[in-house]
């Protein structure tokens, strides 16, 4: 028997809809340095329609060609984010903090042929817009002079200014119905192995992605939330924020280019966000300038780390400006969402904490599974230890360009995520690490993720990154490498002795490295590679 109901496409166009009328009086808020610049919803949803003129007859968009940002989280971001999939076309959040061979590469690869850029990153751009051979137009948003832009692309691109180019333009759009499986937007993995590969995301996907982050298992989102999506635009769609926000009526803040802990300090204080998204370093410094500095955090409600493990101690230290982190885990391959680490009903004081120490419980839309060596499924009994599979409507089923799953990413239907740990009955996931992370000492594991949460936790440590490195008797072995609050001086033996309060004595690092920062990736996340080829090239001894 068929359903009886109705056969409505789920697209973004109607996500935007929503929001800028149901919930028009909500606001996007860009921090400046000076005056915040304010948007309501509804303008939000006018300027969107203007752009999708502008893109149709002043660029000559059609179908599913390929508009790219090159952008801060900012308003006119976010007008881009509902313009381009709204109107049919694919926005590609291009990575502003790839080498120039990877941004170019990438442009290339999904065909760019519009970039909007801020004025800001011109100079940036400029490096690359002469290889990226399918880009026809150019659109500057702010102050910019575009000369350069010019010099390097010659006639091939034409060159708008984002206010003369919308204005004068109607502020309605007659979005088309479209097929909702087909592509909304375009993402690439930052590429820590190989060329980065791009995930195609459909509306239907960012429609029930959306749905999810604002459930209460998720993020719990409503119209008296203000979110400060510090996590970029360019990052797994800023974990899916942006949308959510047009769903549930909650406000949104862009940090825009500060992302320093002084600015997002104050932007905090003045804009006063309920909840805020970021990786875990963004924290870390911004925890180590609330220590010095007196501001007033306490509209937060909450905190969400993601997109590497969140130390526990970053938790602890939250709890005492009463603000609850959440751990949430996630890949550019789902959406992002995978995880979102809130105890179960009942679960009160340190079993409480256990469930949130972990990487999160699993929505309805992922299905996991942990699985050994030779792909077998092993049990979810919370113990067994292997990689985590997923699937599920807002999962990737291969990358863009590839015609069938290419056999190292995916298996049986399932996405392979390449992180390793254990599932428990319940559907909480806990990652020990990524498979290519983990330190094989003598046929035995050690966990880099458990060494660093657990260094991370003694008073004279801001920052740990543990790598395995060449050992000729073990095979691998810990090397751990440490940043030092401000005047802070303790030995490696110091620091062996403590983690033997919580580690086992066959996983003490011998080798040490004391540096004043950890090399990050374009994310914000550790960069273990570096860190390695640093070592091997004598750096780091
Ligand atoms: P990239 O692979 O380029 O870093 P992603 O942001 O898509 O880009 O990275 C996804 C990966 O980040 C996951 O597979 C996992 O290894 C790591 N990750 C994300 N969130 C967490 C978390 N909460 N705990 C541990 N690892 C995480």
């Amino acid at each position: 028997m068929r359903s009886t109901m109705m056969d409505l496409p789920l697209q973004v166009a109607r996500i935007l809809e929503h929001g800028s009328t149901v919930h028009g009086t909500a606001e996007v808020v860009t921090w400046t340095g000076a005056e915040p610049r304010r948007m309501s919803y509804a303008e939000v949803g006018r300027a969107a329609a203007r752009l999708a003129h502008a893109l149709r007859d002043e660029c000559g968009v059609t179908g599913d060609e390929r508009v790219a940002t090159f952008m801060w989280n900012n308003n006119e971001h976010l007008v881009a984010y509902f313009a381009v999939p709204s109107m049919g076309a694919v926005l590609h959040t291009l990575n502003i903090r790839l080498f120039p061979e990877q941004v170019t590469y990438i442009a290339n690869h999904a065909e760019d042929r519009v970039v909007l850029v801020d004025g800001t990153l011109i100079p940036l751009l400029a490096r690359v817009i002469g290889e990226m051979t399918t880009v026809r137009h150019v659109v500057v948003v702010g102050e910019g002079d575009p000369a350069a832009l010019l010099a390097a692309a010659g006639d091939r691109i034409a060159v708008h200014h984002w206010d003369a180019l919308l204005a004068d333009r109607p502020d309605t759009f007659d979005w088309p119905e479209l097929d909702e499986r087909d592509a909304a937007a375009l993402c690439y993995t930052s590429g820590t192995t190989g060329h980065p590969k791009g995930v195609a995301y459909s509306h239907r996907s960012i429609y029930l992605h959306s749905l999810q982050i604002c459930l209460p298992e998720g993020f719990g989102l409503g119209p008296h939330d203000r979110e400060l999506a510090i996590v970029p635009m360019f990052h797994a769609m800023s974990w899916g924020l942006p949308y959510a926000a047009f769903l549930s009526g909650a406000s949104l803040v862009m940090p825009d280019r500060f992302l320093q802990a002084a600015p997002i300090a104050e932007m905090i204080a003045a804009e006063r966000p309920t909840l805020a998204g970021a990786v875990p370093t963004i924290w870390l410094d911004l925890l180590a300038y609330l220590d010095t500095h007196q501001v007033d955090v306490s509209s937060l409600r909450e905190v969400i780390v993601g997109g590497s493990a969140c130390p526990p101690v970053l938790m602890h230290e939250f709890e005492r400006y009463g603000i609850d982190v959440i751990h949430a885990w996630g890949m550019t391959e789902m959406s992002p969402l995978g995880s979102v680490a809130r105890p179960p009903a009942g679960a009160t004081g340190a079993e409480a904490w256990r469930y949130r120490y972990t990487q999160g419980r699993v929505p309805a839309g992922v299905a996991a599974r942990i699985v050994g060596p030779a792909g077998e499924p092993l049990p979810a009994d919370g113990v067994s230890v292997g990689e985590l599979e997923v699937r599920g409507p807002w999962v990737t089923a291969r990358y863009v360009g590839e015609t069938t799953p290419t056999d190292e990413k995916f298996r049986d239907g399932w996405l392979r995520t390449g992180d390793v740990g254990t599932l428990s009955a319940d559907g909480f996931i806990t990652l020990t690490d990524r498979a290519k992370d983990v330190i094989k000492s003598g046929g035995e594991w050690i966990s880099s993720v458990e060494l660093e949460n657990a260094l991370m936790a003694h008073p004279a440590v801001t920052e740990a990154c543990v790598v395995g490195v060449p050992d000729d008797r073990w095979g691998e072995r810990p090397l751990a490498t440490v940043v030092l609050s401000p005047g802070a001086s303790v030995t490696p033996e110091e620091l062996r002795e403590f983690l033997a309060g919580t580690v086992a004595r066959w996983q003490l690092p011998e080798r040490w490295a004391f540096v004043d920062a950890v090399p990050k990736t374009s994310v914000g996340k550790l960069d273990k590679k570096v860190v390695r080829s640093r070592y091997a090239e004598g750096g780091l001894r």
